[in-house]
């Protein structure tokens, strides 16, 4: 027997009505590319993504058609996310850090029939032109007086095409798994894969991702989303923003500490979300100048472990509450957050600081396992670590025409993380199953290491990854850039080990560097880091 209640489906253009229906006065602020600063409501947003809604039909948009962004975080990237899955479209968002050839390979590979840029990257665009044939029409974000002097055939100005159209338009209604958005994984091995999202896995992520013990939005937060609407659609704050009515605060390009400061204080931000790399920037910006963030209540840090020490740091020093973290681009991204439960918090606080510094708990919507070499589950213990599995309605069930073939293992998705699961639920990552430092045959989690030496006062950003050995196969080797004017050498850091992991985890030597590769999606890329030390010898190995 059905139930018998209304079968409606999710619809990411419900989100906005909703917002303007019931935060119509709701701000969303957004720095511009070219500078200053832009202000209008939910209510003028919604407006605004009707009249684009038009104009992506008039241009000859149709549904399935991918649309692809090169934007910063703004109010008209926010437009173009509703009216294009709006109208059915897919909306691709592209990561302008990748090399150009990344760039034209994606944008081949998904079809693109329009694209939309910021103008900072108007000469990445006519480099891109010739290589993209598919493309029908190029859209420059920007007023008619801004357009640039450039040879891009077919460009249109963003603001004449929202100007031309009326607002009279209603959303469409169809099958929820419509798919909605289009996001390309940084392919550190291969080809980027495209993961291809839907209007109910994003609906339910909006859900799930502003619960209480996730990332905990509501209608009296002031979201900044430092992560890049190109990166796993900013974590789903723009759509997790207007379901629960929050302020928003496009950031921009100027993510520097000294940027964000000014925007969080200006601004009121409440709640912010990011990498720990940008973290590590606002930090070093708030001790050099002894400034505090006033309304600051809770930053998000994630896409890559964040290091105990900035975690102490931000609670300890600013009164700010640290949500550790986990997903990635194939689950929308988010797995698993950080947060007490009732019964932890008469507990110690050694004991407390213990649990925050895992990855968290799954959210609902996110099932996990750890899984040996032959796929057999793994206790719950945390302690035997093993590879990290997930499942639920919107994670990856395989990616954009078929590519890299069946991901899944009996209906799970390898997340390719190396993780331990405690009895209360709490995952740790241990590692990236290709970080992993295979030490005679043991493993040793490079994320330990890398935590151990950012906490050294002397460090400002470490990586370690396992360098040849003749003996051993690989001992870890400990990367470090130094914090500005401080000293600290070799043997100094290797003695910081001791006490502190098993003698055999410590890393054999160090190497002092000024600075450290990235991905484009802001991690540490260790990938490059390996090729540069690949001529690197441990001494008299
Ligand atoms: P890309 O490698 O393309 O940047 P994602 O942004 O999807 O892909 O990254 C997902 C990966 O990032 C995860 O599989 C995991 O290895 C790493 N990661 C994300 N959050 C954390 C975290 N809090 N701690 C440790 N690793 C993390």
């Amino acid at each position: 027997m059905l139930g018998l209640m209304m079968n409606q489906p999710m619809m990411i253009s419900a989100l906005l009505r909703h917002a303007e229906l019931n935060h119509g006065d709701t701000e969303i602020v957004s720095r511009l590319a070219v500078g200053g600063t832009h202000r209008y409501t939910y209510a003028a947003a919604a407006v605004r993504s009707r009249q684009l809604a038009r104009a992506l039909i008039a241009l000859g948009a149709k549904a399935e058609d991918r649309i692809g962004t090169l934007a910063w975080n703004s109010h008209r990237h926010f437009e173009i996310y509703y009216a294009v899955s709006g109208i059915a479209a897919i909306t691709h968002t592209i990561n302008p850090r990748l090399f150009p050839e990344q760039i034209t390979y994606i944008a081949n590979h998904a079809d693109d029939r329009f694209i939309f840029f910021d103008l900072t990257f108007t000469k990445l665009i006519e480099a891109l032109v010739p290589h993209c044939p598919g493309v029908k029409g190029w859209v420059a974000l920007c007023q008619r007086s801004e357009m640039p002097e450039c040879s891009i055939p077919n460009l249109h100005c963003y603001e004449d095409l929202v100007a031309a159209q009326s607002d009279d338009f209603e959303w469409p209604e169809f099958d929820e798994n419509t798919a909605s958005s289009l996001c390309y994984t940084s392919g550190t091995t291969g080809n980027p894969k495209g993961v291809l999202y839907s209007h109910r896995s994003t609906v339910l992520h909006a859900y799930g991702a502003a619960l209480p013990d996730a990332l905990g939005a509501s209608a009296r937060d002031c979201i900044l989303p430092v992560v890049p609407m190109f990166h796993v659609n900013a974590w789903g704050l723009p759509y997790s923003g207007a379901l629960t009515g929050a302020k928003l605060v496009m950031p921009g390009p100027h993510l520097d500490g000294a940027s964000l400061y000014t925007l969080f204080e200006e601004e009121g931000v409440t709640m912010s979300a990011g990498v720990p790399t940008i973290w590590l920037g606002l930090l070093q910006y708030l001790q050099a100048n002894e400034l505090r963030l006033s309304t600051v209540k809770r930053l998000v840090i994630g896409g890559s472990a964040a290091p105990p020490a900035m975690i102490r740091a931000f609670d300890e020093q600013y009164g700010i509450t640290v949500l550790h973290a986990w997903g990635m681009t194939e689950m929308s991204p988010l797995g698993t957050v950080n947060t007490y439960k009732h019964k932890h918090l008469a507990l110690p606080a050694e004991e407390r600081d213990r649990i925050r510094l895992k990855q968290g708990r799954g959210i609902f919507g996110v099932e996990l396992k750890i899984v040996d070499g032959d796929g057999i589950e793994l206790p719950r213990d945390g302690k035997a670590f093993g590879d990290l599995m997930v499942r639920g309605p919107w994670i990856t069930s395989g990616y954009f025409k078929s590519e890299g073939g069946d991901p899944l293992r009996d209906g799970w998705f390898p997340t390719g993380d190396v993780a331990t699961i405690d009895p209360d639920g709490y995952m740790q990552i241990t590692d990236r199953s290709k970080d992993v430092i295979k030490s005679g045959g043991e493993w040793i989690s490079s994320i330990d290491l890398e935590n151990i030496a950012v906490a050294h006062p002397a460090v400002a950003e470490a990586a370690v990854i396992g360098a040849a050995h003749p003996k051993w196969d690989e001992r870890p080797l400990l990367v470090v850039i130094k914090k500005p004017g401080q000293d600290v050498d070799r043997d100094e850091l290797i003695a910081f080990y001791e006490g502190k992991v098993a003698k055999w985890w410590i890393p054999d030597d160090v190497v002092f560097v000024d600075d450290l590769p990235h991905t484009a999606t802001g991690k540490l890329s260790k990938l490059q880091l390996r090729q540069r030390l690949q001529d690197y010898r441990f001494p008299g190995a």
